[in-house]
């Protein structure tokens, strides 16, 4: 795009060359609301509801027990692995849909430290998404001393990973500022020292071409109702890369994950391949609503659809930088190096969002100070990015915000 400024003329001509234009027609979507917080919880897909409804009347009511066989529901964490498999660059049968990220992570770090008992340390980065972290705390106070979690700013990662560290853990696109790791690069030097790498793709499965096995990863999570729109609290997925599956246990060892699990043996046997990672029995009525949204991006070229998220943030950036010059940027400024949100900060930014929010666009608040808004391409047009920017111009530009009903503090933020 030229460095002239932008205008409507030039929103509507990008959304008439828009490939993705007509996906929005899948979703459930107010015509009012500009909705940019898919990346916190994805829109609706028109297709979940009564995907639920025949799974509850049809299937649990009318063929009750019989479904586990007839529906296949005991195959929906394994088929709905293989389809979010597809997205994110890995085999059908490295990846399993299950359990919530934090679980995932749980099952995979200590999986993961178990393969490897004399290295000590686990690392990250500080002011990685919370859980990441708590997870690891959690499991150095179950392990006693013997590993410990080390966390290294971005600029000296590098050399924490030594001859000691287990695994590496990192999320790709970071939560708040949005910040890509360069995966295969990373992935290399985990590698190099002889640790494993794990990835955290929540922010980056169904919105970037992830491809985990060309970057030689190890392990990966992420989550289902960000831009998979699988629903509130829908299952989470995780990747064990083939060549691992053989000697890596799940610390979860529940009965799902049983060679056998209808032999009721007393004895624990892990099942050969991702299945061992399964550790109760599913949620079907979450897989079911994480499959009809994981379905809207059966076959989409995941490089266009990224390429469209960057343009729309692009577009958002050059506008906000032109209407709103109090918001500074706190995400990197090319596309390459983050993921399909962008973060700004502000004095009063939660106020701002609350303002926003009453006036049909729907951003979010990052403590302290951040307001984020994430460019879900499936459903956001150039022209919903126009428009919020006008809003969000005349909310700061009148100071709509600064009123005490926006100040009010909600539980979620
Ligand atoms: C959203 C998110 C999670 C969420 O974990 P849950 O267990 O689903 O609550 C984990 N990690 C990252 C990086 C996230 O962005």
């Amino acid at each position: 795009m030229a460095a002239t400024a932008l205008t409507l003329a030039d929103a509507e001509r990008l959304d008439r060359a828009d490939p993705f234009l007509a996906c929005r027609e899948a979703f459930a979507l107010e015509p009012g609301v500009i909705y940019l917080d898919g990346n916190s919880l994805g829109a609706l897909p028109k297709a979940t509801a009564p995907r639920l409804a025949q799974l509850i009347s049809r299937e649990w009511g009318g063929d009750l027990i019989k479904s586990w066989n007839t529906h296949d529901w005991i195959g929906a964490p394994r088929r709905v692995g293989a389809k979010i498999a597809a997205l994110i660059g890995a085999q059908p049968t490295e990846v399993l849909a299950a359990d919530s990220t934090s679980v995932n992570l749980f099952k995979l770090v200590t999986g993961a430290a178990m393969l490897a008992p004399s290295r000590r340390t686990i690392v990250s980065e500080p002011g990685n998404f919370p859980t990441d972290l708590y997870v690891i705390q959690g499991l150095e106070t179950l392990l006693g001393a013997r590993l410990r979690l080390k966390v290294a700013p971005r600029e000296a990662l590098g050399h924490a990973i030594d001859e000691d560290t287990a695994l590496v853990v990192l999320t790709h696109v970071h939560y708040a500022a949005g910040r890509r790791w360069p995966m295969g690069e990373m992935t290399a030097l985990a590698h190099a020292k002889g640790a494993l790498m794990l990835w955290d793709l929540s922010h980056s499965a169904g919105a970037l071409a992830v491809d985990l096995n060309a970057a030689g990863a190890d392990l990966a999570v992420g989550c289902g109702y960000k831009y998979l729109n699988g629903g509130p609290g829908a299952p989470a997925f995780l990747f064990v890369a083939e060549r691992h599956q053989g000697a890596i246990r799940s610390p979860l060892s529940g009965w799902m994950g049983h060679v056998a699990p209808f032999a009721f043996e007393d004895d624990y046997r892990p099942v050969s391949g991702i299945g061992r990672f399964l550790c109760g029995t599913p949620p079907i009525l979450g897989l079911a609503a994480l499959e009809a949204g994981v379905d809207l991006l059966a076959g989409v070229d995941m490089a266009v659809l990224e390429a469209k998220g960057l343009a729309l943030a692009d577009f958002f950036l050059r506008r906000v930088e032109a209407a709103c010059p109090e918001l500074i940027l706190a995400s990197p400024r090319e596309g390459e190096d983050r993921g399909l949100h962008l973060c700004f900060t502000h004095p009063d930014a939660y106020p701002v969002v609350q303002a926003l929010i009453e006036r049909q666009v729907i951003g979010d608040f990052r403590a302290p100070d951040l307001l984020r808004f994430g460019f879900s391409p499936l459903y956001v047009s150039f022209r919903d990015v126009w428009r919020a920017v006008e809003t969000l111009g005349q909310v700061l530009e009148t100071r709509a915000f600064d009123n005490p009903r926006h100040r009010r503090m909600a539980a979620v933020t």
